[in-house]
Formats: structure tokens, C-alpha cells, sequence
């Protein structure tokens, strides 16, 4: 559906400026670099991590490591079957449990480390665990729930980098399955759904949506990897015919990559577990690499199962 109005035209007719009530200051900065890269042709670089489970007395030393690595990853070059070096990346993304458990001293942690500690703006969403916690649903402050929506004005939202569309829905978790694989809730579908195709922010347009154009490259990002989705086949048809060129995932602590009836997934890595990886992702006109660094070993790893290089165009 097109309504007429290109996003900037709907943004003046507002008297608004983009994202201006919901996204902190640096992120619109990130955001007016990112239209510049659009209008320029240049690839989209972005790194990703998740499930950095900061602990409930914020000790965040374990995510020290992987942002300091990240922080020093442009200009190294990428293995010689994918070639170039690695760009200043736009922003770097946290596909959620940010926090064990939601208290204000992780919350605390995890706000400093990404404004103060790493070099880049932040986009995130919230896993189980800021919703809940490990230990049930029962007693979990809103505290993590409270500082998402005051970043981005609501649980779900979307954005906008290096022209692609980011759609980042909330799914909540049901802790009383007892089971870390469960379905996509029929909620993040339906967001799914109305976001591929037309922008939404509540704060931003209250009752209005912005068109996107067709065909415009669009990533979904999720707490739940593949993996652990119960319900794939009704995932991938809320995508419909829209070109999707990548799912992000994590809530599984482990790089891994796939196709899904012709879907890429991509899992990313974390902090809290056997692999010291954050995962790099170039996005070009035509492909998209997606390749975790071990900080460890200050190498690219190797293992084909975490390494997405695939052609994109459509
Ligand atoms: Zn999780």
C-alpha cells in the first residue's frame, strides 16, 4: 500500500524530525549517517551480540572483553574468500537478555557500557530474561520493560540504517511452558506483518503509518533463534513476499546460521558461554556476510555453520 508521502515528507508534514521523541541523540545521528550511506551506495556494516545476561549487581566485566574487541574490529581485514576490510560499523545490536534478571543495577550496567564503553550507538531488543527472569514471571520488575520503552516508545518498534528496514518485535515469553522453545506470539506477528511494509511509532505518528518502498531490503530481529521457534512455518509466512534478507536470533548463546525456505537466520553469539565471538555483519547491494571474530583468539572463525556469505539481490 502507498500512501503518497515518502517518509521525510510525512515526517515535515508533522513538524517533526525523525524519531526525534522516542530515539536517544546519538541514534539519530547514527540514523542521518546511515541515510547518508544509502544515498552513497556504501555497504551497511553493523556488529552483532546477545543474551548478555549482565547480573542482577551489575557486574558487567564479562561484556568488557567483546566491546572492547568491537571497538577495534574496523579497518581488519575480513578472510580472503570474503575480502575488504571491516567498516566503521553504524550501530551494533543486542538481540536481548541484556540483563539476568531486570534490576536497576544491570539496567545501570548495561546503559553505561553502551554509551561510555563502546564506540558505537546501540539498538536492542528484550529477551525472556528482562522480562522475567530465570526464575518465573512472578515478582520480575518492569525495570528493563520501563527503560525500552523510554528508548524507543514502545516494546516493538522500528528503524531505519544504511537502507534497510529493521523491524524489532517484542514476543513475550511464556516462562510457565518450562520449555526455552516456544512459539513466536500472534502479537510480534501481527507487528511483523503491518511493519514490513509500512513504518510505526507510536510516539512519532499516533494512529498514522509510513509507507516503505517496495522491495526494500528489510531484517527481522528476534529474541527467539530459529531453533528454538515452535512455530516456523507461520513465522516465515508472516513475511510473506517481502524481501526479508536476514532474521537475527539469540536466546541459544551460540553463533549459527541457516535458511528456512529461503529465509537466512542468523544467530548470534554470547558473552555467556563457551565462544568469545561477536558477529560481523556487512550488508552490500547484493550480499550479505555474516561472520563471527573470536576476541579470544583475535581470529575470524572458521566454522562454516556460523558464517553466512550468500547473494541477496532481488
Ligand atoms: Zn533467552
Amino acid at each position: 500500500m502507498s500512501i503518497g508521502y515518502t517518509r521525510r515528507d510525512m515526517l515535515q508534514f508533522l513538524g517533526v524530525s525523525a524519531m526525534s521523541m522516542s530515539i536517544p541523540k546519538r541514534l539519530q545521528d547514527a540514523q542521518k549517517d546511515g541515510k547518508g550511506k544509502k544515498a552513497a551506495g556504501k555497504p551497511l556494516t553493523f556488529f552483532g551480540w546477545s543474551d548478555t545476561h549482565i547480573p542482577v549487581h551489575g557486574d558487567g566485566s564479562k561484556l568488557w572483553p567483546a566491546i572492547d574487541a568491537m571497538n577495534k574490529l574496523p579497518d581488519k581485514p575480513y578472510p580472503k574468500n570474503i575480502g575488504g576490510i571491516v567498516d566503521t560499523p553504524t550501530f551494533v545490536f543486542n538481540c536481548g537478555d541484556i540483563t539476568e534478571w531486570p534490576t536497576h543495577q544491570a539496567k545501570k550496567t548495561y546503559e553505561d557500557l553502551i554509551t561510555k564503553r563502546l564506540r558505537y550507538p546501540s539498538y536492542e531488543i528484550l529477551g525472556n530474561h528482562d522480562e522475567a527472569g530465570a526464575d518465573g514471571v512472578e515478582g520480575a520488575p518492569p525495570i528493563m520493560k520501563e527503560w525500552f520503552k523510554r528508548r524507543y516508545g514502545d516494546l516493538s518498534y522500528t528503524f531505519d540504517q544504511g537502507g534497510i528496514h529493521f523491524v524489532c518485535p517484542f514476543s513475550a515469553y511464556d516462562e510457565s511452558l518450562g520449555s526455552p522453545a516456544q512459539n513466536i506470539t500472534t502479537e510480534a506477528m501481527d507487528f511483523i506483518r503491518k511493519n514490513l511494509h509500512r513504518h510505526y511509532s507510536p510516539d512519532l505518528v499516533p494512529e498514522k503509518l509510513i509507507s516503505i518502498p517496495q522491495g526494500r531490503p528489510i531484517v527481522v530481529a528476534m529474541h527467539l533463534c530459529f531453533d528454538a521457534m515452535t512455530n516456523r512455518d507461520a513465522f516465515v509466512d508472516a513475511l510473506g513476499d517481502t524481501n526479508v534478507i536476514m532474521v537475527l536470533g539469540g536466546h541459544y548463546h551460540k553463533a549459527k546460521v541457516g535458511s528456512y525456505r529461503d529465509v537466512n537466520f542468523v544467530q548470534l553469539p554470547s558473552v555467556n558461554s563457551a565462544w568469545s565471538e561477536v558477529t560481523v555483519i556487512r550488508i552490500t547491494s547484493d550480499r550479505l556476510v555474516a561472520i563471527p571474530y573470536d576476541y579470544s583468539k583475535g581470529q575470524w572463525v572458521d566454522d562454516r555453520e556460523k558464517i553466512l556469505n550468500v547473494k541477496i539481490s532481488k
